[in-house]
């Protein structure tokens, strides 16, 4: 009979009482052993769930107070300077103060970096290794975790991030791979500890496999697993890869000397039958056919269908599991209060999931006749390409540049924002209390009317040149969308981590998407009815509203896409006939839905910048389309970006120190439309004094043309409060005018 396991199971728990008691650890109003309580709840409620469903084994070590990678970065030592140096504290509290960016003395430091989990919204904390970089292994709390789960009766089946995509995932000075000879020692005794603690089975998880791996990173592989292997050979070895085909790297991983294989079949279906073939004769096969990163129901009749011969070839070999972890979807439906019954049953939580597993295994155990006809088809983007073969606008930029300087008659330099203004306490409450019925709709229109109207007074006291309304109305960019359009549904407690103690609800794309009416027009005519300086309007892109939801499986994603850019195409038009001269467009998820290996970005970027282009391929040579896009390291994404062809782009730079201007100002594929370098940091209190700010603009005019620079903050000022944001723009504004007049200055000399 297969076998059923997970890789990972959410940790915030059913209620997100992991945040609740972190935030309120952090806030000092609980005591560390309350924490802990509060962590080992979670982990009895996950195991249970598992042993509940019929798990053989219960999975641990999936559970962070923080992060996963930062669980491994101080299990082997490798805690950086600045928050070792002094005092030797509590291990929890320096694991926090990693997190968040604390000396021993309780000063502020730079927090660890953190990055996107592979091409999920999961970030963790990137580990940083200096060239002399040492490793100690201290895996207290993975053994304290694998007694607890034992004294509660489980057999268990510890998991951890293997050695190269450890290393892989740090910040090195120098060669990270050169650090493996140091780190593998902590590897084996790791494993000779857990197989004296009565494990017999360890997941080991190296997604980097489903990278375009340099070379001597795959050669690493099988010198370095020999040597993990020989170190407890009483131990079996589950190599999990996920979230991407292996291709090159499929003979590599079924070449190594471990007792299982788990291989992703959400992701990479068709590399079954290959990895079949590869499978050593002792060797396990764990297949994900569970989607751990949505919400559907798994179509178990079509996995009953393909897996059936492998359950007779496989017997107990066979190990059936989700794709990845289960980290990435949302914990129990049970606990969903908002959805109707006809949507909750086509959904599958996390411990929904669990028993799918365990229905699957049933089903594999009765041979009887396969509904063939459930098998779904596989999806493909062809259908989408007729619509967006040709979606260019039909001037070019040059001749739109030209017509909206004479309407728009902007200075040079023109200074803007990013689109939203602080969403105040008393914003938020009256949000809330509207939402709870407290307040009529009368009464949050006009409060949202009331706070539109002082930020547009706010920016024309500080002689900002394109205004914005200031999103008062919105709590969050993708779901104001998605609450407006047909097809999305959204869901009371589908919460996922996202970092942290933070997490995010995404909605689901349900149906086919349309738009029911006008979304944002009256908020935007409003607020140019106020002010003879142009109002920018102010929409969210389609990628960003497809990559921030839960997508459908049954059509193509680039499908869900053009649905969505068909319905901003409305909303865009409509504000053009508004009289809205400016419309920008934000896409700061474009880069997440790039697929993780090379060969898979064209055809995103395919569907996914002509879905953009789409959205305003209709409007008027003088109406100007912005678009703002907040990370940093565009290089791998330039030509992409280029051919979104809008008019401005505004972009994260502060942080990045200018460095990215580089490849925006670049001598070819630069962009070479208007740029509007984010000048200061918005992340960040501090104020940033005009000086500062003068400088930063000198080196920006060094490198992007004057005729095409724009000033302005390096993203939308809704987590900054009034304070902050009125000396910010003020010193801004003022900035700019200085540059203005030394330019102008050199001009004339
Ligand atoms: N217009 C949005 C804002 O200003 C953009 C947010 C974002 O880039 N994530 O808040
Ligand atoms: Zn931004």
């Amino acid at each position: 009979m297969a076998q059923t396991h997970i890789l990972g199971y959410p940790r915030i728990g059913a209620q997100r009482e992991l945040k609740k008691a972190q935030e309120a650890y952090w806030r000092g109003e609980i005591a560390q052993s309350e924490l802990l309580q509060a962590g080992a709840e979670i982990r009895r409620g996950n195991w249970q769930a598992q042993r509940d469903a019929g798990l053989e084994r219960v999975t641990v070590g999936d559970f962070a107070w923080y992060d996963q990678v930062l669980n491994h970065t101080l299990m082997f030592g490798a805690v950086p300077r600045r928050f070792s140096e002094g005092a030797a504290d509590n291990k929890l509290d320096q694991y926090f103060r990693l997190a968040r960016g604390r000396a021993p003395s309780g000063e502020p430091v730079a927090a660890s970096a953190m990055t996107k989990w592979f091409d999920t919204n999961y970030h963790y904390l990137v580990p940083e290794f200096t060239a002399e970089q040492a490793f100690a292994l201290d895996a207290e709390w993975l053994l304290a975790e694998v007694r607890e789960a034992q004294q509660q009766g489980h057999r268990v089946k510890p998991v951890v991030i293997g050695p190269l995509t450890y290393l892989w995932l740090g910040r090195a000075d120098g060669d990270a791979l050169a650090l493996l000879p140091k780190l593998l020692p902590c590897y084996q005794q790791l494993l000779q500890q857990l197989a004296a603690a009565d494990v017999d089975w360890v997941q080991i998880d190296e997604p980097i496999l489903g990278l375009d791996l340099p070379g001597e990173w795959r050669a690493a592989f099988a010198p370095g697993y020999a040597q993990l292997c020989a170190a407890a050979p009483s131990l079996k070895l589950l190599l999990a890869t996920y979230f991407s085909p292996l291709r090159e790297n499929l003979p590599l991983v079924f070449g190594l000397p471990v007792a299982g294989v788990h291989i992703d079949c959400v992701r990479a279906p068709e590399e079954l039958p290959a990895a079949l073939e590869a499978l050593g004769a002792e060797q396990v096969l764990s297949v994900g056919v569970v989607n751990g990163r949505n919400i559907w129901r798994a179509d178990l009749a079509r996995w009953q269908a393909a897996l059936q011969p492998l359950q007779q070839q496989l017997g107990e070999r066979l190990w059936l599991s989700a794709g990845c972890s289960l980290l990435h979807c949302p914990v129990d439906l049970d606990t969903e209060q908002k959805l109707l019954p006809p949507q909750r049953q086509k959904l599958a939580y996390a411990r929904q999931k669990l028993h799918e597993l365990q229905q699957l295994q049933a089903l594999l155990q009765n041979t009887a006749a396969v509904d063939k006809s459930a098998v779904s088809a596989p999806v493909d983007a062809s259908a989408t390409a007729g619509e967006l073969a040709d979606t260019w606008r039909p001037q070019r930029y040059v001749e739109r540049a030209k017509r909206q300087r004479e309407r728009l008659q902007l200075p040079p330099l023109p200074t803007t924002t990013i689109g939203s203004f602080p969403q105040t306490d008393l914003l938020r409450q009256t949000r809330r209390q509207f939402r709870s019925g407290e307040l009529s709709e009368q009464d949050y229109l006009d409060h949202l009317r009331a706070e539109i109207a002082e930020a547009v007074r706010r920016q024309e006291i500080l002689g900002l040149d394109v205004l914005v309304h200031g999103e008062a109305e919105r709590n969050d960019m993708v779901e104001y969308f998605g609450e407006q359009l047909h097809g999305f549904v959204h869901t009371g407690n589908g919460w996922v981590q996202s970092y942290g103690s933070r997490c995010v609800k995404p909605p689901i794309i349900f149906g086919d998407i349309s738009r029911a009416q006008p979304m944002t027009v009256e908020w935007s005519r409003y607020a140019q009815s106020l002010t003879k300086k142009p109002v920018k309007g102010m929409l969210t892109g389609p990628v960003t509203i497809l990559n921030w939801s839960f997508p459908r499986e049954d059509i193509p994603r680039s499908e869900s896409c053009l649905q969505i850019a068909k319905a901003l195409r409305q909303e865009v038009q409509d504000l053009e006939a508004a009289g809205i001269g400016i419309i920008q467009i934000d896409e700061p998820a474009l880069r997440e839905g790039v697929p993780l290996r090379e060969s898979g970005h064209q055809g995103y970027f395919d569907w996914a910048v002509a879905c953009f282009r789409y959205t305003c391929a209709t409007v008027q040579a003088e109406t100007q389309i912005h678009t703002h896009m907040c990370y940093s390291n565009f290089n791998a994404i330039m030509e992409a970006i280029v051919a979104l062809d809008a008019d401005v782009i505004t972009i994260e730079s502060a942080r990045s120190d200018l460095r990215l201007l580089e490849s925006f100002a670049g001598k070819q594929g630069g962009y070479p439309n208007e740029i509007g370098p984010g000048i200061y940091d918005i992340h960040s209190p501090n104020v940033p004094e005009r000086e500062e700010l003068v400088a930063r603009l000198r080196k920006v005019a060094e490198v992007i043309p004057r005729e095409k620079l724009w000033v302005n903050p390096d993203c939308g000022l809704k987590t900054r409060s009034w304070a902050e944001v009125g000396s910010a723009l003020l010193n801004m504004v003022e900035a700019a005018r200085t540059l203005r007049a030394e330019l102008d200055v050199t001009e004339s000399a």
